[in-house]
C-alpha cells in the first residue's frame, strides 16, 4: 500500500486509499468476498480468506495506523472485542491496573469475563502516576487508561503513566475513543498500544459498532494472532462506513470541541447546574494537562443537575434536538443517564462511591448550530 504522509486531514482521507487498480474507483470499494483465488496452493495476491484479511479492512487498518502514527492497525467488530483481543495476550495471574473511572464495558469485560478467567484487575480511585507507581507489583502487565475518562472526563498523564508502566516492564494502553487522533495521538507520548471504539467519533454518524487496536507490529503480534484466531473481525461493510467517516474527522472534531466549549462556558451560568465537567474550562482540575496533551477539549461534558428526580424527569422529556441515547461521537447530539444506562453494569455502591450518581448527566455534543442546542437545553431547563 502506498505510503501517505502529510498533515492529518490528507492523511484521514488517501491514507490506505489510492484508487482502486483495476476500476479507479476512488472510493476503497467493499470487497464483499469471503474467500479469494489462488494461483496454486499458497500463491495468492496476499489475501487467502476474510477472517485473516479483506482488502477494505486493510485499508481502514492502515489509515488508523497512519492516524495515531504507529506501524500497525487492527479492525475489529466492536472496541470490546478490540479490548478482548488485548486482554487475550495476557495469562491468567496477570495484573491489570486501570482507573476506577472507566468505561462501563471495559469495567464488565475486566471485572466478569477476564477475572473468572485469572486475570487479575485492579481499579485505582485516585489515577495519578503517583498512585499507579505505589500499585505496581512485579505481576502487573498492563497500565489501561482512557483520558478524558468516562463519565467524569478526569485528564490522565499519559506520558508519566508511560514511564511508571516501562520502569515495571509493563505496557500502558490507553483507550482513545473520546478523544480520537484527531486530538490525542498516545503512542507519541509513549503509549505502547491505542483502543478505540470506532463506534464513536471515528465513524462519527452512528451508523456503525467498530473497534481497533494500533502501535508497532511488534506489540502487535499477539493482538494480530488473536485477531486471526479468535475471529473478532469486521465485515467490509462495516470497514467501509468508518474510511468514510474517518474522512471528515478533522472538520467534525473542530464543531464538536467549539460546540463544547461554548456550551460549557453557558452551563456554568445556570443555575439548575450545580457541577460542568469540561476539560476546555479554567476550572477544571485536568485542564493545564489536557492543554499539553490534547489539541483540543473534545465534545464530551457532563454535567450534575440540581433539583432532584422531578427536575430530571422534565429535562428528559423536553429535550427535543438532543436525543436520550447511549454512545457518543456521532453528528448528533445525545445525552446520557450514565447510572442507569452506560454505567448500570458496575455495582451500585462503587458506582455512588465514583460520583455517578442519579444526577449526573453526561451529553456527546454534536456538530448542530449553538444556537439550538443551547436552547433546547435552557427550554429543558425552565
Ligand atoms: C463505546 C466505548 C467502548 C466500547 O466500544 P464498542 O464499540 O461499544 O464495543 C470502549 N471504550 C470507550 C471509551 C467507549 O466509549
Amino acid at each position: 500500500m502506498k505510503h501517505i504522509s502529510g498533515g492529518f486531514s490528507t492523511r484521514a482521507i488517501h491514507a490506505g486509499q489510492e484508487p482502486d487498480s483495476s476500476t479507479g474507483a476512488i472510493m476503497t470499494p467493499i470487497f464483499a468476498s469471503s474467500t479469494f483465488a489462488q494461483e496454486s496452493p499458497g500463491k495468492h495476491k496476499g489475501y487467502e480468506y476474510s477472517r485473516s484479511g479483506n482488502p477494505t479492512r486493510a485499508a481502514l487498518e492502515h489509515c488508523l495506523a497512519s492516524l495515531e502514527g504507529g506501524e500497525q492497525g487492527l479492525a475489529f467488530a466492536s472496541g470490546l472485542a478490540a479490548t478482548a483481543a488485548v486482554l487475550s495476550s495476557l495469562k491468567p495471574g496477570d495484573e491489570v491496573l486501570a482507573p476506577a473511572d472507566l468505561y462501563g464495558g471495559t469495567f464488565r469485560i475486566l471485572d466478569k469475563v477476564f477475572k473468572p478467567w485469572g486475570l487479575v484487575p485492579r481499579f485505582l480511585d485516585i489515577p495519578t502516576p503517583e498512585e499507579f507507581a505505589k500499585a505496581m507489583t512485579p505481576a502487573t502487565r498492563l497500565i489501561w487508561i482512557e483520558t478524558p475518562t468516562n463519565p467524569l472526563l478526569q485528564i490522565l498523564d499519559i506520558r508519566k503513566l508511560a514511564e511508571v508502566a516501562k520502569g515495571n516492564g509493563a505496557m500502558l494502553v490507553v483507550d482513545n475513543t473520546f478523544a480520537s487522533p484527531c486530538l490525542q495521538r498516545p503512542l507519541e507520548l509513549g503509549a505502547d498500544l491505542v483502543v478505540h471504539s470506532t463506534t464513536k467519533y471515528l465513524g462519527g454518524h452512528s451508523d456503525v459498532v467498530g473497534g481497533a487496536v494500533i502501535g508497532s507490529s511488534e506489540k502487535l503480534k499477539p493482538i494480530r494472532f488473536n485477531q486471526n484466531a479468535a475471529g473478532g473481525v469486521p465485515g467490509p461493510f462495516d470497514c467501509f462506513l468508518v474510511l468514510r467517516g474517518i474522512k471528515t474527522l478533522a472538520v467534525r472534531m473542530e464543531r464538536h470541541c467549539q460546540n463544547a466549549m461554548n456550551l460549557a462556558e453557558w452551563l456554568q451560568t445556570r443555575k439548575e447546574v450545580e457541577r460542568v465537567y469540561y476539560p476546555g474550562l479554567i476550572s477544571h482540575p485536568g485542564h493545564a494537562l489536557a492543554k499539553a496533551q490534547m489539541s483540543g477539549f473534545g465534545g464530551m461534558i457532563s454535567i450534575r443537575l440540581k433539583g432532584g428526580q422531578a427536575a430530571l424527569g422534565k429535562f428528559f422529556q423536553r429535550i427535543e434536538v438532543f436525543t436520550l441515547a447511549e454512545s457518543l461521537g456521532g453528528v448528533e447530539s445525545l445525552v446520557c443517564h450514565p447510572a442507569t444506562m452506560t454505567h448500570a453494569s458496575i455495582p451500585a455502591e462503587q458506582r455512588l462511591a465514583r460520583g455517578i450518581d442519579d444526577f449526573l448527566l453526561r451529553l456527546s455534543i454534536g456538530i448542530e448550530d449553538f444556537e439550538d442546542l443551547r436552547n433546547d437545553l435552557k427550554s429543558a431547563f425552565e
